[in-house]
This record gives C-alpha cells, structure tokens and sequence, in this order.
C-alpha cells in the first residue's frame, strides 16, 4: 500500500491519512511478532476476550522485553480515565510500541495513549464492529461525556480474516450497523453544507457511499461469515476510517444516527444500564433518522428558531445529570440553540432529505444482517427513543436533521 494522500482533490483540499500500512486477509496476524523485534519494549493492551481471540487466531507474542494489560471481560472495559490511568501505569521509557488487539475501545484507548506518548501503534482487530480503525478520533468517555479527541490512526492495522470470521455475531452485526448507518450521515453533512455553508466534499462522499452500498448489497453473506464479505466488511470499516482521516473530522461517518447511539451509551452508563454494540444501536437509529427524513419531507412547517432554552435543556439535567454541565457549556459554545443563521430554503432541504434512502429500505437493508430497528425501543424503552431523537443532538456540536426536527417542532413524529 502506497502512501495514503490524495494530493489535490477536487474540493481544493490535500487529504491525507497517516496510517502507514494495513494487512487485511486470512492470516494476517502471523506478521505481527517481526513487526515488533526491532522495538526495545512491547506493551500489549487487550481484553481477555479479545486476547483470546487473537491467541485462538494463532496470534502469538513472545514474552521477552512485552508487558501486558489484559483488561478483565466483565465488566466490560470504557474508555475513560480509570482505563488510561491503567495503562499508562505500564509504561516506562523503553516502551516505544504499542500492540492493541480487541475492538473499537482498545483501539480508541490505544490511539489516545500513542498520540499522547508519541508510540508506534499496531492494531490488530478482533471483530469487524466499526470504522474507527484508521481515523485519527480516539472516543473517550471523560467526565462521563463522549468525546472524540484528535489522536492519530494506528501505523499499522491488521485485521486477520481468520479471526474476524469468527467474532461473535452481535459485533459482526455492528459492523454492519456502523456503515449502514452512513447514509444517514451523508445526508446530514450534505444538509449541514447546503444550509450551513459547511465545508464539503463530493469526492469523499461519494467513496464513503459507495462502501455503504457494497455492505447493504451483502448484508446476509456478512452475517453468514462468508470469508470474502467479511473481508469486504473489514475492507470498509477501514476505508471509512480513512475518509475520516481525509476530511479531518468524522463528519463523512457519524451524523444524527450517531448522536442517537451516542444519548443511549451516555445514558446507559449514567443509570448504571446495559447499552449495546455500538454499531447496532447505529444501525436501529439510521431507521428513525429515515423516519424524521420522510416526516420533513411531508411536512408544511416552517423552521422556529424562538423556543425557549431554559426549558428545553430541564429535562436533560434529570436524563443525563453527569453530563449535563458539559452539555450546557458545549451548546453555549455552538451556538445552534435559536439560532436561524442559514439558508432555510424548505424546498432546497427537502431535495438533499429526499436523497437518503427511506425507513423501509434502511429497514430492509438492516433486515438482511439481522438488525431489527424496533429492537431500540425493546431495549431502551419508548421514550427513551424519543428522548435521544430530541436530545441526541445536544451531546456534539454538529448539524443534523436533528436539528432541523427541533426547528420545525417534535411533534411531528409519532412513535
Ligand atoms: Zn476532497
Ligand atoms: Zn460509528
């Protein structure tokens, strides 16, 4: 693989993306212990889960000059200040790379601590459950908030079909949910530029669409462990990545159906809760995301930007009251509360919502992998639901169609 940069696009931006190489294939992992015998000392951060799988894959690393974390199964590991406080106990100044083996927390946990201590950094997946292999967030649960701090992408990324054929089917799912999830945030960042004059690109886009296309079109040899759709799968999730890296953001890869996943994570770790893989809660809220799209689109409203604010941050000071302050502060930041800057042209809008595909066909594709969008509601509860389709939003700073349902009034959606 050559040198991830795309010097001139046709948005006038150079994108690039710093990850180095990726191993995608059956057997992959055997290449791991020379990629490691030049480095003085080895830290390998895994789960026993994870670490299981990776030694069920006949993944091995010597034990000589390698300190290992092993995360306890239960419960289960969160990237917050405890986790990296654990790991950082580890190093020492003859660590100079970093092995992180398991799924989106130990590569977020991971990425956090290379950036910060300026390691080597090979990642080896375990389970195709989401994209943010290459990207250069690392989400962090600090404070009790979710955030996404710049960090930088692994050097290396190996994801071994072998083992990723055989990660358990909730997180193959995921997998799936995560990037059936980007039609809908593609329609939000093609909203958020037309009414928000945010930067956009057609190229990315339409890479990123295209990777949800292919997914959508072999949801059920996916969820059947076919080796070459697995393959695929694990293909996209980092190709997705690297969009992500290109844009600078995850603009081109987490939208409304993001923040929807995102309120039933934050809320669930709040009330002490169970909360579910995160890409099969993103896949389930793409169908309500659909679902508000169709309801813009039969609407005759016209955006309010007058409610009042005092009150329509209350309940979220009951509903996530950890989080509630940094909420507050971070919408006071970005400034989207009442605010009617843009260009409001309903019909311009209603042309970019009509261009994501509708809740029965996000229902169908989530259907082929097994995903059942009602499943949110059996698992959160009704107004749960409702409560992250008003409030998801106010957990990030970005523009989405969640916004927009604000403006034209909740009531639109009847559950
Ligand atoms: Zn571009
Ligand atoms: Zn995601």
């Amino acid at each position: 693989m050559g040198k991830l940069e795309i010097k001139k696009c046709s948005c006038g931006c150079r994108h690039f993306c710093a990850v180095e190489k990726v191993h995608n294939g059956a057997g992959a992992v055997t290449l791991v212990p020379d990629m490691i015998q030049k480095y003085k000392k080895t830290l390998v951060v895994a789960d026993e889960n994870t670490y299981g799988a990776f030694k069920a894959g006949r993944g091995d690393i010597s034990e000589k000059n390698t300190y290992f974390v092993i995360f306890p199964a239960k419960p289960v590991l969160v990237p917050d200040e405890a986790a990296i406080a654990t790991v950082e106990k580890t190093l020492d100044e003859q660590t100079e790379v970093i092995v992180g083996i398991g799924g989106g927390t130990v590569n977020d946990l991971c990425k956090h601590i290379a950036h910060t201590h300026d390691l080597y950094y090979i990642y080896v997946a375990t389970a195709p459950s989401m994209d943010g292999y290459a990207s250069d967030g690392a989400a962090l649960i600090l404070d009790g908030m979710k955030v996404t701090l710049k960090a930088r992408p692994p050097h290396i990324i190996i994801c071994d079909t072998n083992i990723l054929c055989n990660a358990p089917i909730e997180l193959i799912r995921a997998g799936v949910g995560d990037i059936l999830g980007k039609f809908s945030c593609l329609n939000d960042w093609r909203l958020a530029h037309i009414i928000k004059g945010e930067y956009f690109c057609n190229e990315i886009y339409t890479r990123v669409y295209n990777c949800a296309k292919q997914v959508a079109d072999n949801g059920q040899r996916i969820v059947n462990r076919e080796p070459l759709a697995i393959k695929q799968l694990a293909q996209a999730l980092i190709d997705v990545g690297v969009e992500m890296s290109y844009a600078g953001s995850s603009r081109p890869a987490s939208g409304s159906e993001h923040h929807l996943a995102h309120f039933f994570e934050i809320y669930s770790l709040e009330h002490g809760k169970q909360h579910r893989p995160h890409g099969i809660d993103v896949g389930c809220a793409a169908y309500f995301t659909a679902l508000l799209r169709e309801k813009i689109i039969e609407s005759s409203t016209e955006p309010s930007f007058d409610f009042c604010r005092q009150s329509h941050f209350k309940p979220l000071e009951q509903l996530l009251p950890r989080a509630y302050e940094g909420i507050r502060q971070l919408q006071d930041r970005v400034g989207l509360h009442g605010n009617a800057t843009g260009n409001y042209d309903m019909t311009q809008i209603k042309g970019v919502l009509k261009q994501a595909p509708t809740a029965a066909e996000t229902a169908k594709m989530l259907a082929a992998a097994g995903l059942a969008p009602n499943s949110l509601i059996d698992f959160y509860s009704k107004e749960t639901v409702i409560n992250a389709l008003r409030y998801g939003k106010e957990l990030k700073d970005r523009f989405t169609v969640l916004w927009l349902y604000e403006y034209l009034g909740w009531e639109m959606l009847n559950l």
